[in-house]
């Protein structure tokens, strides 16, 4: 029988290990993960888990139980150190090596530190894992006054959930505008307008100049009193397995992969946060770090290995909760989109239409429906114009059917 080896035990790597063997994958399948518990989704930790509303027990993705019935062996606590290509085996930081037909890289990304005056000497708080969740949640309930640095995602649901917690918060990001990376604009702008009203105070447009037990001094030499500073700055995708093995990866980090998860060499897969696919058509590359990326990713690799197609197509989707409401993107914002606000119900909804006519990008602040509507036109790719999806009258759910 043939040996399958995943390293990273996260979504995607417990997720490829799942769809292999329910594909009919009947070899040996191994799971190697250097966190010393079962796999979690991460989703929970910068919400229910940060206000301790939730444990680690209700973000674990599958039992023991369930995996030994699966024969999916999981060594967690361990690291996978180096991968030698040519004779097909992997070190673990326990000094064992095991051998693989097919590997796949499954290693997630990490925060993006902070390199400022101060940061070696500082506590400042991240957010990936499950020790950082449970060391900032209790840190979060002692602070008065909390700075946020990094003002996308990650960073606005620690800013939500402080703010839960009675604190005084300030977001710092260097941008002129929150979620810049991640919303157009006006979207953005929305968000913006949420963070004010739920008491968040914002420092747009600055950096961070140094940091030390008095807070955040920013760019302009005014001080930020801050007993706990959280950094939001990003991730950085862990690819030095792949670099060091001579894989093909992006100038930008990430693997490089094709549609199903393929690196440049056969025997060896990438997928979730770690991998960058390239589009076939535009020639563009993508890395999406997402809950739905690493499930679809994780699908299509692990229905390859077992020798099965996935003929499912999906579009990207993101959530976010934030301040009360749940954010939803569906889609992928790029420059060149034109932005289409609609209002009516509670919150607005913002749809990108890009040169011909169809939608491409929805954002939406609560409001489902539009989205489920909308996934349905951006796949038949139905030509609409801004008036049409203006019209508080027209019903969306309609709209594909004519
Ligand atoms: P990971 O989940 O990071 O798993 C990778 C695993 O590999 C880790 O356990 C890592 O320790 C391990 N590893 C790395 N290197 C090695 C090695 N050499 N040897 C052994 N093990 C190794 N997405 C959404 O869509 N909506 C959300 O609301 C949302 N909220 C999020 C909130 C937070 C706080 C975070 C951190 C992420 C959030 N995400 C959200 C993103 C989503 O969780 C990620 O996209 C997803 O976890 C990616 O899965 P992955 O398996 O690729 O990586």
């Amino acid at each position: 029988p043939r040996a399958l080896l995943i390293v990273g035990a996260g979504q995607a790597g417990v997720e490829t290990a799942v769809a292999a063997r329910q594909n009919g994958f009947a070899g040996t399948i191994t799971l190697i993960g250097d966190e010393p518990v079962l796999p979690y989704e991460r989703p929970p930790l910068s919400k229910g888990m940060l206000m301790g509303e939730s444990g680690l027990d209700e973000a674990t993705i599958y039992s023991a139980a369930e995996l030994d019935a699966l024969k999916i062996e999981l060594l967690n606590g361990i690291q996978v150190s180096g991968v030698d290509r040519k004779a097909r085996r992997v070190s673990l930081s326990d000094g064992r090596q095991l051998s693989y037909d097919m590997l796949v890289l499954a290693t997630g990304a990490r925060a993006r530190e902070l390199s400022v005056t101060g940061s070696d000497e500082t506590s400042l708080f991240y957010l990936r894992n499950l020790r950082h969740a449970k060391s900032l949640g209790e840190a979060l309930r002692k602070a008065t006054q909390v700075a946020v640095i990094g003002g996308g995602f990650i960073g606005l649901e620690i800013a939500s959930a402080a703010r839960k917690l009675g604190k005084h918060v300030t977001v710092i990001e260097a941008a002129a505008r929150l979620m810049g990376r991640l919303l157009p604009e006006e979207a953005a702008g929305y968000m913006q307008e949420l963070a004010v009203a739920n008491g968040v105070a914002l420092e747009l447009g600055h950096t961070t100049a140094a940091v030390s037990r008095e807070g955040v001094m920013l760019d302009d030499g005014r001080m930020v009193a801050a007993d706990c500073i959280v950094v939001g700055i990003g991730a950085v995708p862990n690819d030095a397995l792949a670099r060091e093995a001579g894989l093909a990866v992006a100038e930008r980090g990430g693997i490089l992969v094709n549609p199903i998860g393929r690196t440049s060499d056969p025997a060896i897969y990438a997928v979730g946060d770690v991998a960058v696919h390239r589009d076939e058509i535009s020639g563009r590359e993508h890395r999406l770090e997402s809950w739905q990326n690493a499930n679809l990713t994780a699908r299509s690799t692990g229905m390859a290995i077992a020798g099965a197609a996935d003929h499912s197509i999906d579009l990207p989707w993101f959530w976010s909760d934030l301040f009360g409401g749940t954010v939803q993107m569906l889609g992928q914002m790029r420059d060149g989109l034109t932005l289409v606000r609609r209002d009516g119900g509670q919150a607005p909804v913002f749809f990108g239409l890009n040169e011909e006519g169809s939608i491409e990008l929805v954002v939406d602040f609560g409001q489902p429906k539009a989205i489920q509507a909308a996934r349905s036109l951006m796949l038949e790719g139905t030509e609409l114009s801004p008036a049409l999806l203006t019209d508080r009258d027209v019903d969306l759910s309609q709209l594909n059917e004519d």
